[in-house]
Protein backbone atom coordinates (compact mmCIF):
# COMPACT_ATOMS: atom_id res chain seq x y z
CA UNK A 1 0.00 0.00 0.00
CA UNK A 2 1.50 3.51 -1.08
CA UNK A 3 1.68 5.98 2.07
CA UNK A 4 0.22 9.01 1.29
CA UNK A 5 0.44 11.19 4.51
CA UNK A 6 -2.27 14.10 3.44
CA UNK A 7 -4.97 11.61 2.72
CA UNK A 8 -4.46 9.09 5.34
CA UNK A 9 -4.02 12.02 7.97
CA UNK A 10 -7.30 13.31 6.44
CA UNK A 11 -8.82 9.69 7.19
CA UNK A 12 -8.10 9.27 10.72
CA UNK A 13 -9.12 13.13 11.22
CA UNK A 14 -12.85 12.51 9.47
CA UNK A 15 -12.88 9.38 11.59
CA UNK A 16 -12.44 11.05 14.37
CA UNK A 17 -14.57 14.09 13.59
CA UNK A 18 -17.15 11.31 12.52
CA UNK A 19 -17.13 9.49 15.90
CA UNK A 20 -17.84 12.93 17.46
CA UNK A 21 -20.14 15.08 15.40
CA UNK A 22 -22.34 11.73 15.76
CA UNK A 23 -21.37 9.80 19.05
CA UNK A 24 -19.90 12.61 20.96
CA UNK A 25 -22.51 13.16 23.76
CA UNK A 26 -22.79 9.72 24.45
CA UNK A 27 -18.71 8.76 24.86
CA UNK A 28 -18.26 12.19 26.31
CA UNK A 29 -21.02 12.01 28.73
CA UNK A 30 -22.45 15.55 27.50
CA UNK A 31 -26.19 16.09 29.00
CA UNK A 32 -28.56 16.93 26.60
CA UNK A 33 -30.18 20.38 27.18
CA UNK A 34 -33.21 22.18 26.80
CA UNK A 35 -32.89 25.63 25.50
CA UNK A 36 -35.69 28.10 24.90
CA UNK A 37 -34.48 29.44 21.57
CA UNK A 38 -36.94 32.64 21.00
CA UNK A 39 -40.89 32.86 21.89
CA UNK A 40 -42.90 32.13 19.22
CA UNK A 41 -46.07 34.00 18.85
CA UNK A 42 -49.26 32.79 18.54
CA UNK A 43 -49.63 32.28 15.12
CA UNK A 44 -47.02 29.80 14.93
CA UNK A 45 -48.20 28.18 17.98
CA UNK A 46 -49.63 25.30 16.15
CA UNK A 47 -46.68 24.74 13.92
CA UNK A 48 -44.26 25.62 16.91
CA UNK A 49 -46.31 22.65 18.85
CA UNK A 50 -45.64 19.98 16.00
CA UNK A 51 -41.80 20.65 15.72
CA UNK A 52 -40.91 21.14 19.00
CA UNK A 53 -42.94 18.10 20.32
CA UNK A 54 -39.75 16.32 21.98
CA UNK A 55 -37.25 18.90 23.18
CA UNK A 56 -35.13 16.37 24.86
CA UNK A 57 -33.70 15.68 21.15
CA UNK A 58 -31.75 19.09 21.62
CA UNK A 59 -27.51 18.47 21.60
CA UNK A 60 -25.25 19.36 24.62
CA UNK A 61 -23.69 21.99 22.53
CA UNK A 62 -26.59 24.41 21.57
CA UNK A 63 -25.00 26.07 18.05
CA UNK A 64 -24.50 24.63 14.82
CA UNK A 65 -21.06 23.91 12.74
CA UNK A 66 -20.87 24.53 8.93
CA UNK A 67 -20.20 20.75 8.60
CA UNK A 68 -22.77 18.34 8.66
CA UNK A 69 -23.44 18.52 12.32
CA UNK A 70 -26.73 16.76 11.69
CA UNK A 71 -29.72 18.14 14.06
CA UNK A 72 -30.75 14.58 13.61
CA UNK A 73 -28.03 12.87 15.62
CA UNK A 74 -30.34 12.80 18.80
CA UNK A 75 -29.19 12.86 22.24
CA UNK A 76 -26.10 10.75 20.91
CA UNK A 77 -24.90 14.00 18.53
CA UNK A 78 -23.06 16.88 19.95
CA UNK A 79 -24.43 19.80 18.56
CA UNK A 80 -27.93 21.58 17.71
CA UNK A 81 -27.04 21.66 13.73
CA UNK A 82 -25.72 22.20 10.35
CA UNK A 83 -25.34 25.95 8.83
CA UNK A 84 -28.34 25.39 6.62
CA UNK A 85 -30.36 24.01 9.46
CA UNK A 86 -29.51 27.02 10.88
CA UNK A 87 -30.19 29.60 7.87
CA UNK A 88 -33.47 27.60 7.32
CA UNK A 89 -35.16 28.16 10.83
CA UNK A 90 -33.88 31.98 11.47
CA UNK A 91 -35.50 32.52 7.96
CA UNK A 92 -38.67 30.98 8.90
CA UNK A 93 -38.80 31.89 12.65
CA UNK A 94 -37.01 35.20 12.24
CA UNK A 95 -35.62 35.65 15.91
CA UNK A 96 -34.24 38.37 17.64
CA UNK A 97 -30.74 39.58 16.46
CA UNK A 98 -29.22 38.74 19.76
CA UNK A 99 -30.45 35.28 19.83
CA UNK A 100 -28.74 34.28 16.66
CA UNK A 101 -25.73 36.56 17.06
CA UNK A 102 -23.33 34.13 18.76
CA UNK A 103 -23.96 31.18 16.23
CA UNK A 104 -23.77 33.56 13.35
CA UNK A 105 -20.66 35.22 14.32
CA UNK A 106 -18.98 31.42 15.20
CA UNK A 107 -20.28 30.12 11.97
CA UNK A 108 -19.03 33.50 9.98
CA UNK A 109 -15.91 32.94 11.67
CA UNK A 110 -15.10 29.14 10.95
CA UNK A 111 -16.29 29.53 7.13
CA UNK A 112 -13.23 32.11 6.69
CA UNK A 113 -10.85 30.16 8.20
CA UNK A 114 -11.52 27.25 6.57
CA UNK A 115 -14.23 27.19 3.92
CA UNK A 116 -14.89 23.86 2.20
CA UNK A 117 -12.09 22.51 4.63
CA UNK A 118 -15.31 20.99 6.28
CA UNK A 119 -16.50 18.92 3.55
CA UNK A 120 -13.34 17.48 3.32
CA UNK A 121 -12.02 17.03 6.49
CA UNK A 122 -14.62 17.14 9.01
CA UNK A 123 -17.82 16.37 7.30
CA UNK A 124 -19.86 12.78 8.04
CA UNK A 125 -21.77 12.49 4.96
CA UNK A 126 -18.54 13.11 2.82
CA UNK A 127 -16.54 10.35 4.89
CA UNK A 128 -19.06 7.61 4.13
CA UNK A 129 -19.25 8.39 0.38
CA UNK A 130 -15.56 8.41 0.23
CA UNK A 131 -15.50 5.54 2.31
CA UNK A 132 -18.32 3.76 -0.41
CA UNK A 133 -16.13 5.36 -3.24
CA UNK A 134 -13.10 3.02 -1.59
CA UNK A 135 -15.06 0.09 -1.51
CA UNK A 136 -16.11 0.44 -5.23
CA UNK A 137 -12.35 0.45 -5.46
CA UNK A 138 -11.80 -2.29 -3.94
CA UNK A 139 -14.04 -4.35 -5.36
CA UNK A 140 -13.10 -3.14 -9.02
CA UNK A 141 -16.29 -1.88 -9.95
CA UNK A 142 -15.66 0.30 -12.73
CA UNK A 143 -16.53 4.06 -12.60
CA UNK A 144 -18.30 5.77 -15.09
CA UNK A 145 -17.13 9.57 -16.33
CA UNK A 146 -19.24 12.06 -17.40
CA UNK A 147 -18.03 15.16 -19.19
CA UNK A 148 -17.34 18.19 -18.02
CA UNK A 149 -20.47 19.54 -19.20
CA UNK A 150 -22.82 17.57 -16.63
CA UNK A 151 -20.40 18.46 -13.67
CA UNK A 152 -20.90 22.14 -14.93
CA UNK A 153 -24.56 21.20 -14.81
CA UNK A 154 -24.52 19.98 -11.17
CA UNK A 155 -22.84 22.79 -9.67
CA UNK A 156 -25.37 25.15 -11.43
CA UNK A 157 -28.17 22.97 -10.04
CA UNK A 158 -26.45 22.89 -6.72
CA UNK A 159 -26.68 27.23 -6.90
CA UNK A 160 -30.24 26.74 -7.83
CA UNK A 161 -31.04 24.41 -5.09
CA UNK A 162 -29.82 26.16 -2.37
CA UNK A 163 -31.57 29.68 -3.30
CA UNK A 164 -35.10 27.38 -3.37
CA UNK A 165 -34.52 26.41 -0.23
CA UNK A 166 -33.60 29.26 1.67
CA UNK A 167 -36.60 30.94 -0.10
CA UNK A 168 -39.10 28.29 1.11
CA UNK A 169 -37.54 28.59 3.93
CA UNK A 170 -38.06 32.36 4.30
CA UNK A 171 -41.64 32.07 2.58
CA UNK A 172 -42.81 29.83 5.18
CA UNK A 173 -42.63 32.96 7.91
CA UNK A 174 -45.44 34.86 5.64
CA UNK A 175 -48.80 34.76 7.57
CA UNK A 176 -50.75 34.45 4.81
CA UNK A 177 -49.09 31.23 3.14
CA UNK A 178 -51.76 28.63 4.26
CA UNK A 179 -50.52 25.93 7.01
CA UNK A 180 -51.04 23.33 4.92
CA UNK A 181 -48.68 24.83 2.66
CA UNK A 182 -46.04 25.96 5.17
CA UNK A 183 -45.78 22.12 7.16
CA UNK A 184 -44.11 19.95 4.05
CA UNK A 185 -42.29 23.04 3.02
CA UNK A 186 -40.58 22.86 7.14
CA UNK A 187 -36.69 22.10 7.15
CA UNK A 188 -36.97 21.65 3.50
CA UNK A 189 -33.20 21.33 3.45
CA UNK A 190 -33.10 18.37 5.76
CA UNK A 191 -35.85 16.64 4.47
CA UNK A 192 -33.73 16.33 1.27
CA UNK A 193 -30.37 15.56 2.70
CA UNK A 194 -29.06 11.97 3.00
CA UNK A 195 -28.05 12.90 6.49
CA UNK A 196 -31.67 13.06 7.71
CA UNK A 197 -31.97 9.16 6.81
CA UNK A 198 -28.30 8.28 7.84
CA UNK A 199 -27.69 9.51 10.67
CA UNK A 200 -31.14 8.58 13.01
CA UNK A 201 -30.50 5.15 11.72
CA UNK A 202 -26.38 4.81 12.50
CA UNK A 203 -27.15 6.98 16.09
CA UNK A 204 -30.24 4.89 17.14
CA UNK A 205 -32.89 6.79 16.43
CA UNK A 206 -34.73 6.09 13.95
CA UNK A 207 -37.86 7.58 15.67
CA UNK A 208 -36.48 10.64 14.75
CA UNK A 209 -37.38 9.93 11.16
CA UNK A 210 -41.01 8.99 12.06
CA UNK A 211 -39.97 5.30 12.17
CA UNK A 212 -41.74 3.92 14.86
CA UNK A 213 -41.51 -0.19 15.84
CA UNK A 214 -42.71 -2.80 18.01
CA UNK A 215 -39.91 -4.29 19.80
CA UNK A 216 -36.07 -3.91 19.92
CA UNK A 217 -35.35 -6.38 17.99
CA UNK A 218 -37.71 -5.58 14.95
CA UNK A 219 -35.84 -1.47 15.39
CA UNK A 220 -32.43 -3.18 15.01
CA UNK A 221 -33.53 -5.34 11.82
CA UNK A 222 -35.11 -2.53 9.83
CA UNK A 223 -32.36 0.07 10.72
CA UNK A 224 -30.14 -3.04 9.43
CA UNK A 225 -32.26 -3.75 6.33
CA UNK A 226 -32.35 0.24 5.69
CA UNK A 227 -29.02 0.66 5.88
CA UNK A 228 -28.22 -2.06 3.82
CA UNK A 229 -30.47 -0.76 0.57
CA UNK A 230 -28.72 2.85 1.12
CA UNK A 231 -25.00 1.63 1.29
CA UNK A 232 -25.63 -0.70 -1.36
CA UNK A 233 -27.31 2.28 -3.77
CA UNK A 234 -24.23 4.28 -2.45
CA UNK A 235 -22.09 2.10 -3.75
CA UNK A 236 -23.50 1.43 -6.68
CA UNK A 237 -23.80 5.64 -7.18
CA UNK A 238 -19.79 5.80 -6.68
CA UNK A 239 -19.74 4.23 -9.79
CA UNK A 240 -21.46 6.66 -11.51
CA UNK A 241 -20.01 9.37 -9.85
CA UNK A 242 -17.43 10.42 -6.77
CA UNK A 243 -19.20 12.45 -4.03
CA UNK A 244 -22.45 12.59 -5.66
CA UNK A 245 -24.71 14.69 -2.93
CA UNK A 246 -21.38 16.79 -2.21
CA UNK A 247 -21.99 18.17 -5.90
CA UNK A 248 -25.32 19.23 -5.07
CA UNK A 249 -24.65 20.42 -0.82
CA UNK A 250 -26.60 23.51 -0.43
CA UNK A 251 -24.37 23.64 2.71
CA UNK A 252 -21.49 23.09 0.26
CA UNK A 253 -22.74 25.68 -1.95
CA UNK A 254 -22.82 28.46 0.78
CA UNK A 255 -19.17 27.30 2.09
CA UNK A 256 -17.79 27.27 -1.96
CA UNK A 257 -18.46 31.04 -1.52
CA UNK A 258 -15.50 31.14 0.89
CA UNK A 259 -13.21 29.17 -0.71
CA UNK A 260 -11.65 32.31 -2.56
CA UNK A 261 -10.15 34.49 0.47
CA UNK A 262 -9.91 31.85 2.81
CA UNK A 263 -7.02 31.38 5.11
CA UNK A 264 -6.00 28.03 3.65
CA UNK A 265 -4.91 28.37 0.14
CA UNK A 266 -3.43 25.45 -2.53
CA UNK A 267 -1.21 26.90 -5.20
CA UNK A 268 0.27 25.91 -8.37
CA UNK A 269 4.10 26.30 -9.77
CA UNK A 270 2.46 25.75 -13.32
CA UNK A 271 6.28 25.88 -14.55
CA UNK A 272 7.11 22.46 -13.15
CA UNK A 273 3.70 20.60 -13.80
CA UNK A 274 4.08 18.07 -16.20
CA UNK A 275 0.62 17.56 -17.26
CA UNK A 276 0.15 13.93 -16.23
CA UNK A 277 -3.29 14.41 -15.17
CA UNK A 278 -2.90 12.99 -11.59
CA UNK A 279 -4.69 15.48 -9.91
CA UNK A 280 -7.73 15.30 -11.98
CA UNK A 281 -8.07 11.52 -11.78
CA UNK A 282 -7.51 11.96 -7.71
CA UNK A 283 -10.03 14.73 -7.21
CA UNK A 284 -12.98 13.66 -5.53
CA UNK A 285 -14.97 16.38 -6.55
CA UNK A 286 -13.65 15.63 -10.15
CA UNK A 287 -12.87 19.22 -10.86
CA UNK A 288 -9.88 19.97 -13.79
CA UNK A 289 -9.36 23.11 -12.24
CA UNK A 290 -5.58 22.52 -10.77
CA UNK A 291 -4.58 20.44 -13.68
CA UNK A 292 -5.81 23.32 -16.28
CA UNK A 293 -4.47 25.90 -14.19
CA UNK A 294 -1.56 27.85 -16.11
CA UNK A 295 -1.21 31.32 -14.94
CA UNK A 296 -2.67 31.75 -11.73
CA UNK A 297 -0.83 30.92 -8.34
CA UNK A 298 -3.82 30.29 -6.28
CA UNK A 299 -6.47 27.71 -7.42
CA UNK A 300 -9.31 28.71 -5.44
CA UNK A 301 -12.18 27.30 -7.26
CA UNK A 302 -15.80 26.78 -5.05
CA UNK A 303 -15.76 22.86 -5.88
CA UNK A 304 -12.59 22.37 -4.22
CA UNK A 305 -13.33 20.24 -0.94
CA UNK A 306 -9.66 21.30 0.78
CA UNK A 307 -8.78 17.71 0.84
CA UNK A 308 -5.38 17.89 -1.15
CA UNK A 309 -5.15 14.76 -2.59
CA UNK A 310 -4.15 16.15 -5.55
CA UNK A 311 -1.35 17.91 -3.66
CA UNK A 312 -0.86 14.37 -2.27
CA UNK A 313 -0.33 12.43 -4.96
CA UNK A 314 1.18 15.22 -7.80
CA UNK A 315 4.48 13.35 -8.67
CA UNK A 316 6.18 16.95 -9.02
CA UNK A 317 8.21 18.26 -6.50
CA UNK A 318 6.48 21.81 -5.14
CA UNK A 319 4.41 21.61 -7.95
CA UNK A 320 1.50 22.01 -5.74
CA UNK A 321 1.85 23.79 -2.00
CA UNK A 322 -1.41 24.24 0.53
CA UNK A 323 -0.64 27.41 2.69
CA UNK A 324 -2.61 28.61 6.01
CA UNK A 325 -2.05 32.23 6.29
CA UNK A 326 0.50 32.53 3.64
CA UNK A 327 2.80 29.24 5.65
CA UNK A 328 3.29 26.49 3.70
CA UNK A 329 2.06 23.05 5.58
CA UNK A 330 2.13 20.66 2.71
CA UNK A 331 4.01 20.14 -0.42
CA UNK A 332 3.80 17.84 -3.90
S1 LIG B 1 -8.78 20.21 -6.37
FE1 LIG B 1 -7.38 19.04 -5.05
S2 LIG B 1 -7.84 19.73 -2.96
FE2 LIG B 1 -9.56 20.38 -4.28
S3 LIG B 1 -11.08 18.75 -4.10
FE3 LIG B 1 -9.83 18.28 -5.89
S4 LIG B 1 -8.16 16.93 -5.10
FE4 LIG B 1 -9.14 17.91 -3.32
S1 LIG C 1 -0.52 16.02 -10.72
FE1 LIG C 1 0.89 17.77 -10.58
S2 LIG C 1 2.21 17.55 -12.39
FE2 LIG C 1 0.42 16.23 -12.76
S3 LIG C 1 -1.03 17.56 -13.90
FE3 LIG C 1 -1.55 17.77 -11.73
S4 LIG C 1 -0.39 19.54 -11.03
FE4 LIG C 1 0.51 18.91 -12.99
Amino acid sequence: MVWHKITWSRRVVQVLSFLFLFYGATLLNLKPQEIKWYSLDGKNQKMAELLYANPTWTQPFQTFLPGRSCRFAGTTGTFRGCLMYFLSDTLTWRPPWKVILPSLALLLGLMVLLARFWCGWLCPIGFLSEMLNEARRFTGLARIKFPAWWLATLKAAGYALTAALLFSAWAISWSFVAWSVKKPLYLATCQICPSKLITPLLTGFPVMINLQFPGASTALLVTLFVLLVMFTLLYFSSAVMKRSWCKLCPGGVILSFFNRGSFLTKEKDALRCTKCAICADACPMETLAVYEEKSRVIVDHTQCIQCYRCVDLCPEKKCLTVKFLGLPIFKS
